[in-house]
């Protein structure tokens, strides 16, 4: 049957997400969206998307999706809302963070001048940039022993993998490059 992603549908970038892995799938898997605790334990990977942090953790509580998710054996592949909910510490009290990926992250870290901004980030594991989309974007300001920084910008680090996880503080689901998706997909089959 191949493999199994969803994408978290309670708020966000979720239909940008479900494309991009299905061209990164390539017919080798099945992408769903995700809106169900009960839907979460059969995956081998969860994304969580871009838009509004607090609200998709306040949507997790109320939609008794929180215990799922923390328990999940699969990867996660977190972008920027998404990163900052799987964090371990996140420097806005109103997040309780799902503490997948040992990092803190701090929310809207690149400030009011540079809401929305774009950039080529070198990436580890990529043979060329990746041309970003940050939108209000996190940053992480600390990063554990088992987490590895893949890419930063001036302001800090933008994109770190633990173990199957991923997160980014831009949006890969924009733009049409799915390399990201595609190295995710490697790390599960990696770490499975
Ligand atoms: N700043 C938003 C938040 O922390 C994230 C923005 C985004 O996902 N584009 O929720």
């Amino acid at each position: 049957m191949g493999v199994r992603i969803g994408v978290l549908a309670l708020q966000g970038d979720v239909s940008e997400h479900i494309l991009a892995f299905r061209h990164a799938l390539d017919g080798a898997g099945g992408v769903t969206a995700v809106r169900h605790a009960g839907d979460i334990a059969d995956l081998d990977g969860l994304a969580i998307p871009g838009g509004e942090s607090t609200t998709i953790c306040r949507l997790v509580d109320k939609n008794a999706m929180r215990r799922p998710i923390e328990t999940f054996e699969g990867g996660i592949f977190a972008t920027c809302a998404g990163m900052v909910l799987v964090a371990v510490a996140v420097d806005d009290p109103r997040i309780t963070p799902l503490g997948h990926i040992d990092m803190t992250v701090e929310r809207n870290a690149f400030g009011r001048q540079r809401e929305s901004f774009e950039a080529d980030v070198p990436i580890t594991g990529l043979d060329a940039p990746f041309h970003a989309v940050f939108i209000r974007a996190p940053a992480v300001t600390r990063v554990g022993p088992g987490t590895t920084v893949l890419g930063s910008v001036d302001r800090g680090i933008v994109a770190v993998r633990s173990g199957p996880h991923m997160a980014l503080a831009f949006h890969p689901e924009l733009g049409g490059d799915t390399r990201l998706h595609c190295m995710f997909l490697e790390h599960l089959q990696d770490t499975g």
